[in-house]
């Protein structure tokens, strides 16, 4: 094997109180917040759409922002959903809790909308965008962290006193040799998608069946399952995923979630009822549940999650169901009554960084925890915490995790977010 080592070849050189890296679910209000509290602010993505997840991905069901029928998580990520409602991009669900059918508080939102409106509450804010890059190498200081981006037009330096990680991979924080972790096996991903151009009532579900038993389907695709993906217009199948925080396993996810998807399409086509099926909409990423998680200053475990525990530096709530997906379904754990999960600061440090902070569903936590938090409103209200704290820490040069704790909730407050009540 041969190793090249090449010089950077720098086209522009950037300065900065607070980079984000990474403009989805977490990292729009990591900036936007930034921003807020005074400092600052680049933005870079990888794609050509802010919002992540729930845009590219087409996850556009952000919940939960009420827990038992309060209101949890407010500021600029609340404020973008009330933006959308305005716009007649979403309807306000029924917010009377019901355990088991927490869904129904999910708010499903138009993509389109959304995107638009995070453009637009970036640009009100003064947030420096920058889309189509991706973030090559970075190197520490001792004031700050300089960040490599492959531009269109070539790499360009980027100082900046504090970087928040929100790329969902934890791809920064691996790039400066933090250490990270993985659960041994990672939860499938799912290709959003619609289909259409049937009526149930024609097809000939005893086709299906004995179609079925000359088809050589990866053991979790049943009969059953190819009749009930029928019936909600959506291909709903969980594809093996392995290492998709790099290109090459991301492209093998998606290589195999195309492949699963057209062969079920076409043992669909041979089907009396189903001869012009067709599948009218594919979002333009597979949505990757889970890849890397940060080894934190502190570790958020499934049981300090589910029993609420309250930290001495809980920061932002967070409510869901534990909510482990498996190739062959979901494993659930419910909050008791009145209960509400909190998330500490120190989850959102990388042990020993001085001036990385992430946010979004990398945070620190075991894999039960982690299969909850990684919720989009807890996503975007990490994001709203890192993106104060980078301010905070990068406006009175300190590292990220001698902030005082007081002044965080200060710099939150003043951005409408709610933080739980502090314990002494
Ligand atoms: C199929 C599926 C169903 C789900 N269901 C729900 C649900 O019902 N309700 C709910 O609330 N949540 C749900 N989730 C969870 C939730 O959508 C995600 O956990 C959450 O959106 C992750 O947010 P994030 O900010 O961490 O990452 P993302 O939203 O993925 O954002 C990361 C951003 O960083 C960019 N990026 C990545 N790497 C780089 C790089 N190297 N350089 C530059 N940019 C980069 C990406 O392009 C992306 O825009 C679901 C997830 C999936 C996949």
């Amino acid at each position: 094997m041969i190793h090249i080592n090449i010089e950077l070849n720098i086209s522009r050189n950037i300065n900065t109180d607070v980079l984000v890296i990474g403009g989805g679910t977490s990292g729009v209000f990591s900036a936007i917040s930034s921003a807020m509290a005074g400092a600052k602010t680049v933005l870079v993505e990888k794609n050509s759409m802010l919002g992540g997840t729930v845009t590219v991905a087409n996850v556009n069901f952000p919940g939960l922002f009420f827990a038992w029928g309060k209101q949890i998580i407010n500021g600029p990520c609340w404020e973008a959903i009330e933006r959308v409602i305005k716009l007649g991009g979403a309807t306000m669900p029924d917010i009377t809790f019901k355990p088991e059918k927490h869904w129904y508080e999910q708010i499903r939102i138009n993509r389109f909308i959304y995107t638009a409106v995070l453009c637009e509450m970036c640009q009100e804010v003064g947030v420096n965008t920058l889309l189509n890059a991706m973030i090559t190498k970075i190197e520490e200081t001792a004031t700050g962290i300089i960040c490599y981006i492959t531009e269109k037009s070539g790499i360009t330096a980027i100082y900046a006193k504090k970087v928040v990680d929100a790329t969902g991979d934890a791809n920064v924080i691996q790039a400066g040799g933090y250490p990270i972790i993985k659960s041994k096996t990672q939860q499938p991903a799912t290709p959003q998608n619609h289909i259409s151009g049937y009526n149930m009532e024609n097809v000939s579900l005893s086709e299906i069946n004995s179609f079925f038993k000359k088809a050589d389907f990866p053991v979790y695709i049943t009969a059953e399952k190819l009749i009930s993906y029928l019936r909600i217009n959506k291909i709903d199948v969980h594809i093996p995923c392995e290492n998709a925080d790099t290109s090459s396993g991301k492209t093998k996810v998606e290589f195999n979630s195309l492949s699963l998807l057209l062969k079920i399409y076409k043992f669909y086509r041979q089907i009396r009822g189903l001869e012009n099926i067709y599948i009218d909409f594919i979002a333009e990423e597979t949505g990757i549940r889970e890849t890397n998680r940060i080894v934190g200053e502190n570790i958020i475990t499934a049981e300090d999650y589910i029993t609420g525990i309250t930290y001495k530096d809980s920061i932002c709530y967070a409510f869901y169901p534990i909510d482990l997906h498996v190739m062959s379904g979901i494993e659930k754990k419910y909050h008791k009554e009145n209960i509400v999960a909190k998330i500490p600061y120190s989850a959102l440090i990388p042990k020993n960084s001085k001036h990385i902070l992430c946010a979004g569903r990398c945070i620190s936590s075991d894999t039960y925890a982690n299969s909850a938090i990684r919720v989009q409103s807890v996503c975007m209200a990490t994001g709203q915490v890192a993106g104060c704290a980078a301010a905070l820490s990068a406006q009175k040069d300190l590292f990220v995790k001698d902030i005082p704790y007081e002044e965080l909730c200060e710099t939150l407050k003043s951005i409408n977010a709610i933080i739980p009540p502090v314990v002494k």
